[in-house]
């Protein structure tokens, strides 16, 4: 058994693993969003609305549809794309990050898919 490991190869090691630190934070943080909206889509099945209620189907469709879009970035923490505006490459601020942790386009991109 030998001890004298390859710096070169360990930092590789460093080099593969994902591209930010913080892929664990990301992922608790889209947890915590994912568990949030799960809730909120449950409370609406529970609040006993009609199902033809129109604010009640458009709510869950919202939500829905930020489920479908955690989902994605969950992915993209796993292939060390996430926080990358997909608009224009640049680095989505972490602090619109932090508020919308699944959000895939920067302020201005956003701005101007609207
Ligand atoms: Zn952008």
């Amino acid at each position: 058994m030998s001890l004298d490991l390859p710096r070169a190869e360990a930092r590789t090691e460093t080099r593969g693993r994902a591209a930010s630190p913080a892929a664990d934070e990301i992922r608790q943080r889209l947890e915590h969003a994912r568990s949030t909206r799960l809730a909120q889509l449950k409370a609406l099945d529970e609040s006993g609305q009609s199902s033809d209620d129109h604010l009640t189907s458009t709510q869950k469709e919202a939500i829905k549809r930020v489920l479908a879009e955690i989902d994605e970035a969950f992915a993209r923490v796993d292939d060390g794309t996430y926080g990358a505006c997909l608009g224009c490459g640049k680095a989505v601020p972490p602090e619109r990050l932090e508020i919308l942790p699944h959000t895939r386009h920067c302020v201005a991109c956003q701005r101007r898919a609207n």
